[in-house]
């Protein structure tokens, strides 16, 4: 069985203490997608993070592995390793280039989605006006295909969503997402968007986001309510978890230069108030507690496997190469 963690965040800077990541590694989670640049930063600053982010795996071969396959995986966990793969939230430092996603996967970045939150000229933002995927959109699903990247719809519009699970010929997952069924919010999914992901054989990764959890305290109670109601509706083969916690560095500032302007990317009106803005992630304590949790909610030891992670070792292997 692997423990698969959908996506967490470092600070974007070159300075990131990778502590956290070693924490899931004791946690007995065996792969990690890290984010490494979300639409608001520039290229420069997803390059400076890049290259921090590869020398200090490259340095602690005993504990970090830059996972390229699913045997990657394997063998970063029979030595007690834990496998990192990069992932980018939003296409803008593909630069309008479909290449650039080939580029990006081998510098270790293996799952992405195409927009955060805003359309870009690639897609449509979950906080932002209908479009649907542009022409460029369906070049970059294309690209995305071929490279072996996870196309991943996580803060994507819906409409959007639906276009690119339509033109994409490998597996669309949503690395952390919920049910709009359980809580109204713009970043969860609606029963449409869990359906399709699922016919492409994709897998829907909850977040343990308090605002996109409907909790205060975040748990893995909570957590399992949310896995519960998307293996009733298509299938305990389509979940998997995405905890999505920020791990901040106070003395370390990672905003974009320049203009940035946070309530654009977070908009008040969908929900990013200041008591939102200062979101409680679920723990990655968590990882220890889940099994119970989804027990809790009807599962067996084969369906909490697959949800732990199996369900994205399948996919992953339909979509790596
Ligand atoms: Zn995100």
């Amino acid at each position: 069985m692997i423990h698969w963690e959908s996506h967490a965040c470092l600070p974007l800077h070159p300075d990131a203490d990778f502590t956290p990541i070693d924490n899931f590694r004791k946690m007995g989670v065996h792969y990690v997608s890290i984010n490494v640049g979300m639409d608001m930063n520039p290229v420069p600053q997803v390059m400076s993070v890049l290259g921090a982010f590869r020398s200090k795996i490259a340095a602690q071969p005993d504990k970090f592995v830059l996972a390229g396959s699913v045997a990657d995986i394997e063998a970063a966990k029979a030595k007690g390793a834990i496998a990192i793969g990069f992932d980018l939230e939003g296409a803008m430092p593909l630069m309008e280039q479909p290449e650039m996603v080939a580029l990006y996967r081998d510098l270790g970045v293996r799952q992405i989605h195409f927009a955060y939150n805003r359309n870009n000229s690639v897609a449509d933002g979950c906080h932002d006006a209908t479009r649907g995927l542009t022409p460029l959109g369906k070049r970059m699903v294309q690209a995305v295909n071929e490279a072996g990247l996870l196309m991943d719809c996580s803060h994507t519009g819906r409409r959007c969503s639906l276009d690119i699970m339509a033109a994409s010929s490998k597996p669309v997952i949503f690395s952390h997402s919920n049910p709009l069924a359980l809580v109204e919010h713009g970043r969860n999914v609606t029963d449409e968007q869990i359906k399709a992901s699922a016919a492409t054989g994709g897998v829907v990764c909850i977040s343990g986001v308090s605002a996109f959890l409907g909790s205060a305290n975040p748990n893995a109670t909570d957590m399992a309510r949310h896995a519960a109601y998307v293996a009733d509706l298509v299938g305990v083969q389509h979940v998997g978890i995405g905890l999505d916690i920020s791990f901040r560095q106070p003395e370390l500032n990672d905003n974009p230069p320049g203009n940035y302007d946070p309530v654009y990317w977070w908009p008040r009106e969908a929900g990013y108030n200041r008591t939102i803005a200062r979101m409680e992630y679920t723990p990655m304590e968590t990882w220890h507690l889940l099994p119970e949790a989804l027990a809790k909610v009807g599962m067996s030891d084969a369906d909490v496997s697959l949800v732990m992670g199996d369900n994205m070792v399948r996919v992953a292997r339909q979509v790596w190469h």
